[in-house]
């Protein structure tokens, strides 16, 4: 279920502090520590899956929706629009073997 060695598993048995945006059974959202936009937050599983080439994460993916669209009206940037990201693996630049969904917010993000 949950993976010791794993930074965003430790944040969820609150070993790791973080800054807690929104929580139910199934996921979590956490500020980003170092932002690339002026709302740069974090959607994980609560249970430790390594990223969307695990065939676990499709089991998560209807939580994680739910999940941002409750959070994106609730920070009020819905309508605004904001942008999704996950990195895969290493050259998508995956630093946390955890599956995350970024979403950046906060003004018109550069496109990609
Ligand atoms: P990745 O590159 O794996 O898609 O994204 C990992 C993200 O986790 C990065 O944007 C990085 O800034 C963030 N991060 C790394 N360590 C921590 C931490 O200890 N706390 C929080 N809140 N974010 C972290
Ligand atoms: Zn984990």
């Amino acid at each position: 279920m949950l993976d010791q060695d794993c930074l965003f598993c430790k944040i969820i048995q609150k070993k790791i502090p973080a800054e807690l945006v929104f929580e139910d059974d199934q996921t979590l959202v956490f500020k980003d520590i170092y932002p690339k936009a002026s709302i740069h937050l974090l959607v994980i599983p609560k249970k430790h899956v390594s990223g969307v080439t695990d065939p676990h994460s499709l089991v998560e993916i209807n939580a994680i929706w739910s999940t941002i669209n409750k959070v994106t009206e609730k920070l009020a940037i819905k309508d605004k629009g904001f942008r999704l990201v996950i990195n895969s693996g290493h050259d998508g630049r995956q630093e946390v073997n955890h599956l995350h969904f970024h979403i950046l917010a906060g003004e018109r993000l550069k496109v990609l």
